[in-house]
């Protein structure tokens, strides 16, 4: 997928930029179904996928998808951009003949940007330096990329002034191609194609945490290929393997529907779902010693009568429980199907239960909730970053190279998250496979 996006990718994008759109449509509708071909024969996903797997398989990490650009959707970006870029140094052309081809492409994107989502500004608007937008927008878009190219000219004639005489504009093709993309993904998300259980989970894909994995990083180990796809599985809204598991589940023998019932099965619980949430806990706890707090895990033999461990900061004690929710487990789904419920429901009952105890003990208490797809309640990310701002106070940043700090903190649960859901659904699938074994040689009358 790496290879793909940084290898594989930018070539053709150029050619998009650089040859008229009439020669280059087939050929990168043809290089994007081959490229999506390689992808799902190497992650052992069949064709065709359904819907919200195929649309968000194409959609930026940041929008709930994975980030595996389709080419013939962003092109009508990619060629307005170049035109725009040149559209000073045409001009004379266009003025002495209208019908030239390069013309008549731009206006063929112009309409093509505009079908896909895009707003043209007012035909009071010259230029883009016009536009207002809020000091909100500038902040949510960062400061590389300009909101105000979200919106084309009134008219494709107006491309040589709209832009300022502007030969560069960095951002525009970014700015024009994310509209397209994240347009088509709410056009899924108003179908008749998405369920409320798709709804939960693209919101909780769409956490900026919850996409992490995707990223490769020096410090922290990447998933294996086995992990990779029962993550891109989780992710994309099919289920953990490429075959049914059993509707009734031998093991707590639940007839749930739930095809990633391995994360909620009663039988998991208590084994690599445990180990789950103590990697969790064993994590924060080196970044908070690493952040010059004082931490400690609590002994397991007092059960859950305390919460998971003890954090010291300058700023008072802190009591933490980490917790993970499956939240389209059948039991989440029946009441109201509102994205972020699970996530939230559990850490209210995580605060019903020890803030009395944390209350005793002049501390308070935080609960590390995080659902099954990787996206963190308010408060773990809030509780991450008192961390960080704590061992900013310090000076603390600089010290050590392997100290770790807070975006490889982020990365390493991440990571950690999805490989130990993959070890979740693999441990449930050898439980099943001894419980049958075992059934077999009960029918067969041997001893054991
Ligand atoms: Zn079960």
């Amino acid at each position: 997928m790496q290879v793909a996006k940084i290898h594989v990718l930018p070539a053709p994008t150029y050619f998009l930029r650089a040859l008229p759109f009439r020669v280059s449509k087939e050929p990168i509708a043809e290089f994007d179904c081959k490229l999506r071909e390689a992808i799902l024969l190497r992650c052992n996903l069949s064709a065709p996928l359904p819907p919200t797997a195929s649309t968000f398989l194409s959609q930026p990490v940041g929008n709930g998808g994975i980030g595996l650009r389709e080419l013939g959707m962003v092109a009508p970006a990619a060629k307005w951009a170049s035109a725009a870029s040149v559209a000073q140094d045409t001009l004379p052309f266009f003025e002495q003949n209208p019908t030239l081809p390069f013309v008549l492409d731009r206006e063929d994107a112009f309409d093509e940007l505009v079908a896909g989502g895009v707003t043209t500004a007012g035909p009071d608007i010259d230029c883009y330096t016009q536009i207002e937008v809020s000091d909100e927008e500038k902040k949510a878009f960062g400061p590389y990329a300009d909101p105000r190219l979200r919106f084309l000219p009134h008219e494709p004639d107006l491309v040589a002034t709209f832009y300022d005489g502007k030969k560069q504009l960095k951002s525009l093709q970014r700015m024009l191609s994310r509209v397209l993309l994240h347009h088509a993904a709410d056009t899924f998300l108003d179908s008749a194609d998405c369920s409320p259980a798709d709804k939960i989970r693209i919101s909780a894909c769409r956490a900026k945490e919850s996409g992490l994995w995707l990223q490769l990083h020096p410090k922290v180990e990447p998933l294996s290929d086995a992990q990779f796809r029962i993550a891109l599985r989780l992710r994309l809204g099919l289920p953990p393997m490429p075959f049914d598991l059993p509707a009734k589940c031998p093991l707590c023998l639940k007839t749930t529907g739930d095809p990633w019932h391995p994360f909620a099965c009663s039988a998991t619980r208590r084994r690599m779902v445990t180990t789950s949430h103590d990697n969790v806990m064993s994590t924060v706890v080196r970044f908070a010693r690493d952040c010059g707090a004082q931490a400690r895990l609590e002994p397991k033999d007092l059960g859950s009568l305390v919460p998971d461990g003890e954090f010291f900061l300058s700023t008072g004690a802190v009591l933490v429980d980490a917790s993970g929710v499956s939240s389209l487990a059948p039991s989440h789904l029946k009441g109201r199907k509102v994205p972020g419920r699970a996530l939230a429901s559990r850490a209210r009952y995580k605060h019903n239960k020890y803030n009395g105890h944390a209350d005793s003990l002049n501390s308070r208490f935080v609960p590390l909730v995080l659902d099954r797809f990787g996206c963190f309640h308010k408060e773990f990310s809030a509780f991450l970053k008192e961390l960080d701002t704590e061992a900013k106070q310090l000076g603390l940043g600089t010290l050590s190279p392997t100290r770790l700090d807070l975006p490889t903190t982020l990365l390493k649960l991440s990571n950690g998250w999805q490989a130990d859901g993959a070890r979740i659904v693999y441990q449930w699938l050898t439980m099943v496979r001894m419980h049958q074994h075992r059934a077999a040689v009960h029918r067969l009358g041997y001893i054991m």
